[in-house]
């Protein structure tokens, strides 16, 4: 009956919807990895990879691609988002939220080895849907599509560029208006009202804002802690921009900055330079971010800098690829990540400063503009 229901909102439409360009050629792209796999059918449970692969924004949705084929699961609630935003792919409304749906038009397609990726499938989820399923094979295929978003189009650069743009225009427009005694949660408010204002869906994610001692904390919640005077305030922030995001870090300070904090500054400073002017198309991430991590070293702060390097943005605020230690990652051209070296120092304060780069033929090129 669901099906039905589909087929007849289908038919109303007068000619059959054609897929644009983008979507063909991503489409094209993931049937050809499926080939490569042997898989005959792939699910899509991730919210990003859906929209990247069809433009579908709903948010209760599966989508299942095959050699022929996309089906977009959703519920009624969003059939009409379906309908709009990937009118070429099959929408099934489904009733309730269970495998056997899921199951029943996977059947329907005659299929015997469906992949997922197991990032994005909890296993309570795939041990009822393999049930379901038997005898059609289940099988884990990891990274299939976040492989393939790792270097952006023309479209996804521009998006990015908008998500920096406003994120940087809000920064200056909070930053005007600090004085001691602003809450770190006025702040934070502040600069996604501001973000908001300038045109971004909201926050790329709930900015950090860190007075103090607090900003030693890399990851901290903004609170009821208060600005003052020759402390340092860590801001790290991002806007969503058209599904896209833009992700930065600046450190500023109301009067004098602790003598400790300013060398730390300096080392972060030219630790961020340095791992800029390394990267370029076909060098490992772990190689800048060794850059980074020895200039820091040499200034003596080596074990404060305790987290990676940076990371991917896109449709995600952390994506492939990693520059950290251990990753195994090659930068590659049209790839948008984060630099972002850092120096915590517990009791003072911290220090990290974060730009988003492209890599382009000759080396890179800093999306992001505003003042160190
Ligand atoms: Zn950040
Ligand atoms: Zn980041």
């Amino acid at each position: 009956v669901i099906v039905k229901l589909a087929r007849n909102a289908r038919r109303a439409t007068p000619a059959q919807p054609s897929i644009g360009e983008t979507h063909a050629e991503r489409l094209a792209q993931v049937r050809s990895e499926l080939e490569r796999r042997r898989l005959d059918g792939y699910l899509i449970f991730n919210r990003q990879d859906q929209f990247w692969l069809t433009g579908f924004t709903g948010e209760d949705g599966a989508v299942l691609v095959t050699a022929r084929a996309v089906v977009l699961l959703t519920d009624g609630r969003f059939g009409l988002t379906a309908q709009l935003e990937a009118p070429w792919a099959r929408a099934v409304l489904r009733k309730r939220r269970t495998p056997d749906v899921t199951a029943g038009v996977i059947r329907r397609q005659h299929l015997s080895r469906v992949g997922f990726d197991p990032a994005h499938l909890d296993v309570g989820t795939y041990a009822a849907l393999q049930r379901a399923l038997r005898p059609v094979r289940l099988l884990s295929a990891s990274g299939v599509i976040s492989a393939m978003r790792r270097c952006k189009t023309a479209g996804e650069v521009a998006a990015i560029r908008r998500a920096i743009a406003v994120a940087q225009e809000a920064f200056e427009a909070v930053r005007g208006e600090l004085r001691v005694g602003l809450s770190e949660a006025e702040i934070a408010a502040r600069l996604v009202y501001e973000m908001q204002t300038r045109g971004a869906e909201g926050p790329a994610f709930p900015p950090i804002v860190a007075a103090g001692a607090t900003a030693a904390l890399p990851h901290y919640t903004p609170g009821s802690r208060r600005l003052k005077r020759d402390e340092v305030l860590l801001l790290d922030w991002g806007a969503r921009v058209d599904w896209y995001v833009s992700d930065l870090t600046r450190v500023v300070c109301l009067g004098t900055m602790p003598a400790q904090l300013k060398k730390a500054y300096a080392a972060v400073r030219e630790a961020h330079d340095r791992a800029i002017a390394a990267v370029r198309p076909g060098v490992r991430a772990a190689a800048v971010d060794r850059v980074a991590r020895d200039v820091i070293r040499r200034a003596r702060f080596g074990e404060r800098f305790n987290h990676s390097l940076g990371h991917g943005i896109g449709l995600n605020v952390h994506e492939a690829p990693r520059l950290s230690q251990v990753s195994k990652d090659v930068l590659e051209l049209g790839m948008i990540i984060t630099i972002e070296p850092g120096v915590y120092l517990p009791g003072v304060g911290g220090v990290r400063l974060e730009d988003d780069v492209i890599v382009t033929p000759g080396g890179c090129e800093v999306l992001s503009s505003l003042p160190l």
